[in-house]
Parts: structure tokens; C-alpha cells; sequence
């Protein structure tokens, strides 16, 4: 998606760690136009599939899935990440670690908002490692609902995310794919 690539070729900063920051306009400020055609490509894509649920996870995955479950004209979920020991009965669960954060979160959706015969559409803004989204999957496979695929902002393509989300036979589709970055520069893999 060449606006998507544009902007993080003029705003992203790659930090240590083989973070990019894009706070300027997805992580902490948003372009909701650009957001907006986000969502309208992710429904280019996947309009086909009968979606009935966009799950996400909570926080910067929400303004995407937002997006693109309002045009879908389903529900958009987002898991959240349980600050209590105690998992109660009401939601399916997960343990996913954080690639910015380094720790472990346990994230929980209510068993009220996922259930057996949905058809999930996955959405995050980055794919590192792909712990996200294969923790959402996990969420989906408790329910007994089924992943339609998994959409993705940006792709770290020079990570293994991608290659264990599609090895999982989710159908993946990322609007940007990072193939290597270094301190003065971003390569794209198209
Ligand atoms: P994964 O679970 O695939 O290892 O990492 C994906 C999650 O970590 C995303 O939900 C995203 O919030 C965060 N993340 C991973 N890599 C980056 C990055 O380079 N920049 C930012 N801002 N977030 C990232």
C-alpha cells in the first residue's frame, strides 16, 4: 500500500532493538484518513469472506480493526490484556509475549463476543515474531470459530512472524512488508 510505505519512509524511525516507530501517525498520533483507506484496502482483500468479527488486540491494533470492521459492517473485538491472576469463566485466554515490551501478557476476550460460528478476521499494526496474532488465533480456536485471515500493517519481513502465521495456514496479508531496515533507512520487499 504506497501511502502506508510513503509515510514510514518519511516518518518511521528505526530504533534499537529493530523497533520502527510510527507514533507520528498510527502509534500514539493518527492519520485517521490514512487509517481510513487502511481499512478500505484490508476490505478490498478480505470483503469476500464472509467476516462476521474483527478481532484485535488492545491498543494499536484498534484503530485498524476499527476501520475495517466498520466497513465490513461487523463487530470489531479487542482482546485485552488482564491485569488480575484470577481468569474467570466468562472469557477464553492466552498468554502472549510482548516484542516491545518484553513481558508476558495474559489477553482475554469474553466468551460473549467470539462465538462458534464466527468467521474472524485478525488485525494488528506490526508482525514481528507473530505472537499476536497467533495468540488471537489461539483466542479463535477456543471459541471453536474459525480465522478468516490475519491482516497486518506493517510486516517486519526480516522476522519470523510471517513465515509461522502463514506456516499456521492463516491466510496473511500485510500492507507493507519491511525486508531490512537500518538506522538511516527503510527497505521495502516490493
Ligand atoms: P509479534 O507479536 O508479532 O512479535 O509483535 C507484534 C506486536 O508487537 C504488535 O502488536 C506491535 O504492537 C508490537 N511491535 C512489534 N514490532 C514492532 C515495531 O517495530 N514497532 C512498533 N511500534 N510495535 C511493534
Amino acid at each position: 500500500m504506497g501511502l502506508l510505505k510513503q509515510r514510514i519512509l518519511d516518518e518511521g524511525k528505526v530504533l534499537p532493538g529493530n523497533i520502527l516507530k510510527v507514533g507520528s501517525f498510527l502509534n500514539h498520533q493518527i492519520d485517521t484518513e490514512l487509517v481510513f483507506e487502511m481499512g478500505k484496502e484490508i476490505v478490498r482483500v478480505f470483503g469476500h469472506k464472509n467476516i462476521t468479527r474483527v478481532l484485535t488486540v488492545e491498543s494499536s491494533g484498534i484503530p485498524i480493526a476499527f476501520m475495517a470492521a466498520h466497513f465490513l459492517k461487523v463487530p470489531m473485538v479487542f482482546a485485552k490484556k488482564s491485569k488480575s491472576k484470577n481468569i474467570s469463566e466468562d472469557v477464553y485466554s492466552v498468554e502472549v509475549p510482548s516484542f516491545t515490551h518484553k513481558n508476558v501478557n495474559t489477553v482475554i476476550v469474553s466468551k460473549n463476543y467470539i462465538t462458534k460460528d464466527d468467521n474472524v478476521l485478525l488485525v494488528d499494526d506490526f508482525l514481528a515474531n507473530g505472537c499476536a496474532l497467533l495468540g488471537l488465533n489461539e483466542l479463535v480456536k477456543q471459541a471453536g470459530a474459525t480465522t478468516a485471515g490475519a491482516a497486518v500493517a506493517i510486516e517486519k519481513g526480516f522476522q519470523d512472524g510471517g513465515k509461522k502465521v502463514r506456516e499456521a495456514g492463516i491466510d496473511l496479508h500485510s500492507l507493507a512488508i519491511i525486508a531490512r531496515m537500518d538506522d538511516e533507512h527503510v527497505y521495502f520487499a516490493d
